[in-house]
């Protein structure tokens, strides 16, 4: 049986994309082996958000390229991010690379690796030395990625329910890899979400570039309802889903239909994630963000009123083109407002083709680096204090089965997407849902002990 070994670097979307296409090798009698020594096909599923990302996966394709001295017919390939936006070059810069197959193509993946598995052994390609470079645009390449690979355990599913973005964020690069924002029919997503249930999952990540302005260009409001709340309405009927989760939405697209729903859809979870980059005005304007920092305010606080105790997390850029110390204090003032459960903070990096890396007003690293543990030592103090305050309380938790770090323990999360760790049986327990007195925290993580009735 040949064997596939396939490589994610990046975001939660190359991660879905890349189960997509190991079930695909898996239908067609492959195995996925950890193991690159040992596989027929060496794929990487790329990621371009920064330069390093790209150069890491370059390093590792080249410093795998040795086993086609042990294996002269294995496959070579680049999928993703990175793929899509240097296509052929990478052929170029490394040439044993035998396929490079962008974000519209993951569902002919496999089928260009059997062609150029099945072309080497018929010595064809001795010749020829052909590669193939597949980066075109595909209608309905969206609605491709829909089937899951069989897990242990597999209480909860990240669903992809759209590909793409028409935003242009200023520093992002993710609107010239990954396409104009395509979204996938509600029936669609329904039926990939029941058969997931069949399977055990009882929670679901709806997961799109900007979830709630989903289907905005193909489907109609309803009752006056965007097809987002539509679709989260579709998905809260499936009796067996027992939690709903979205990311990442964005401020445009937190319309009033979004923050109802979080009045009477209670297996939405209490938790958003939900990404503010910046806290000032001037600086949302040049990251061509179209809100104002105290709109994003403004929803932060409709969204606690409509869900009371809900947990909010962020992403915040420190240190972008033109960012003057009041704009970076208006940040870190945004943060102190909305006192964010969680904030990932990153210092913003020149990223080749995109408006920014161009732009007046680039900052030394030090300034970056100053800005970036400041902000940090504000959110930890305010995790930790929020977390510190469970310590003694009850919270119902989702079961997922054995800790990733413990095996001997059980993990789950909480309606608002904290980790608890405690004791039980994962064959009984997971997929449950049930209280979990909380005894001890330590920094992000929680434990406890089951509260069994
Ligand atoms: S919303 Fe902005 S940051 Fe997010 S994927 Fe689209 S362009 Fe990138």
């Amino acid at each position: 049986m040949p064997k596939v070994y396939l490589k994610t670097y990046g975001c939660q979307m190359n991660e879905r994309d890349s189960e997509q296409v190991a079930q695909m090798f898996v239908e067609r009698g492959f195995t996925v082996t950890p193991e690159a020594e040992e596989a027929d096909v060496v794929l990487m599923n790329t990621c371009s958000v920064r330069d390093q990302a790209e150069q890491k996966a370059i390093g590792r394709m080249n410093y795998l390229g040795k086993h086609r001295k042990t294996n002269p017919n294995i496959v070579y390939g680049f999928m993703g991010c990175m793929a899509q936006s240097r296509g052929e070059e990478l052929i170029k810069q490394s040439p044993h690379v035998d396929l490079v197959a962008g974000t519209q193509k993951y569902h002919r993946v496999v089928d260009h690796c059997v062609e150029l598995m099945r072309a080497k052994e018929e010595a064809k390609m001795d010749d020829l030395r052909r590669s193939i470079v597949d980066i075109d645009e595909e209608e309905e390449s969206q609605n491709t990625i829909r089937d899951h690979v069989d897990k242990e355990h597999g209480v909860s599913e990240f669903v992809s329910i759209m590909q793409g973005c028409n935003m242009k964020c200023t520093f992002c690069i993710v609107p010239y890899t990954r396409g104009p924002e395509r979204a996938r029919p509600i029936p669609e997503i329904v039926d990939e979400i029941r058969r997931l249930t069949d399977q055990g999952v009882r929670e679901v990540t709806l997961l799109g570039q900007i979830v709630n302005l989903y289907g905005r260009h193909e489907f109609p409001k309803v009752d006056d309802k965007s097809p987002f709340v539509q679709l989260l309405e579709a998905v809260h009927e499936i009796d067996d889903i027992k939690r709903i989760r979205f990311t990442s939405p964005h401020p445009i697209g937190y319309k009033e239909d979004v923050i109802k729903a979080f009045t009477y859809l209670p297996k939405l979870v209490d938790h958003v994630h939900f990404p503010m980059q910046s806290g000032s005005n001037q600086i949302l304007k040049r990251m061509h963000r179209p809100y104002k920092a105290e709109r994003f305010i403004e929803i932060c606080d409709k969204m606690k009123e409509a869900r009371p105790g809900i947990a909010i997390s962020t992403d915040i850029i420190v240190g972008f083109p033109g960012e003057s110390e009041e704009d970076y204090l208006a940040s870190k003032k945004a943060v102190e407002h909305v006192q964010f459960d969680q904030a990932y903070i990153f210092r913003y990096s020149q990223r080749k083709d995109t408006p920014a890396a161009e732009m007046d007003g680039q900052l030394p690293e030090r300034v970056k680096e100053e800005r970036n543990q400041d902000l940090l030592k504000t959110v930890n103090e305010i995790v930790e204090r929020k977390n510190h305050a469970h310590v003694g309380g009850t919270y119902e938790v989702l079961c997922e089965g054995p800790s990733r770090y413990n095996k001997e323990k059980l993990s789950g999360r909480t309606r608002t997407n904290r980790i608890v760790i405690f004791e039980g049986d994962a064959d009984r327990m997971a997929g449950q849902l049930f209280d979990v007195k909380i005894n001890e925290c330590t920094g992000h993580t929680l434990y406890g002990d089951p509260v069994l009735h």
